[in-house]
């Protein structure tokens, strides 16, 4: 039987439970699959870590991170003990969950306890969960229901993480990758994303000279995702991006280069039910 297509993506401002997000209200419909981007509102941490600092590695206090990781589980309609996170390490590891229960999400949970940067989770019940502070989030969906959270810092980015990503959700499912939604979160901006001769030259050099500005210090993570993922077979119109720099705006969102590397981090989820 063929797979009903998944809309195109569109992420929209909601407040699911107590906590605002960016979400695709007809991607949830369509195929089950929530997926959102949060941001700082809607938790309980305090000062730099106010208010929903889903990072539990960043000297925020644990019960204060514990409830902001439940409100976010609820929000998208899962338990608590749903939540898959990982030890994030700016690699392109990928965990991957395809087997239902306890044992299955433990054996996850132990293997990115160890260093991951994507998950992949091809069964109902399990709630991704990565953390950002100015990196990049890449949420990418399959019309089977399957989907894959990546953190694509500028080593995960320039080792081609995104492409991946679809890669390994395509190939878990048995899709097209041009039939594949793909979120790309809120993150730091060309505008603020300054790096060295040599990052600069390793993007161009593997993405071509759009993803680098004029002046040739500043990095477009977004273009270089949309080179990436283009190369994996993604078609354009199925990707949808947030468009906000976090460095810019760190009222809204953790900077860790804003906050001189004290701050809480943001999360991208996504989660199918049972
Ligand atoms: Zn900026």
């Amino acid at each position: 039987m063929a797979l009903t297509p998944l809309p195109l993506p569109r992420l929209q401002q909601a407040i699911l439970g107590t906590v605002p997000v960016l979400t695709d209200d007809a991607l949830a419909r369509t195929s089950g699959v929530r997926v959102a981007f949060t941001g700082r509102e809607g938790g309980v941490s305090q000062g730099a870590y106010g208010s929903l600092n889903v990072g539990d590695h960043v000297g925020d206090d644990a019960a204060a991170v514990a409830e902001n990781r439940a409100r976010a589980a609820r929000a998208l309609g899962a338990v608590p003990e749903a939540v898959l996170a990982l030890n994030q390490v700016h690699g392109t590891d990928f965990v991957t969950v395809r087997e239902a229960g306890a044992a299955a999400l433990e054996a996850a949970r132990a293997q990115g306890r160890a260093g991951a940067d994507g998950a992949l989770v091809t069964v109902p019940g399990v709630l991704a969960l990565l953390c950002f502070a100015d990196c990049t989030p890449i949420i990418a969906v399959s019309p089977a229901g399957s989907f894959a959270v990546a953190h694509g810092g500028w080593r995960g980015c320039a080792g081609g993480i995104g492409g991946a990503a679809v890669h390994r959700l395509a190939e878990a499912d048995g899709v097209a990758p041009d039939e594949v939604n793909v979120y790309i979160g809120p993150h730091i901006g060309p505008c603020c994303f300054e790096v060295g001769d040599e990052v600069a030259a390793r993007f161009r050099d593997e993405f071509g000279s759009e993803c680098v500005t004029a002046d040739g210090r500043h990095v477009s993570m977004e273009a270089a995702l949309r080179v990436d993922l283009a190369r994996a077979g993604v078609a354009p119109e199925r990707i949808a991006a947030v468009g906000v720099c976090t460095q810019c705006h760190p009222d809204r969102y953790f900077s860790y280069r804003a906050s001189g590397g004290v701050c809480g981090r943001h999360g991208a989820l996504a989660f199918k039910g049972a």
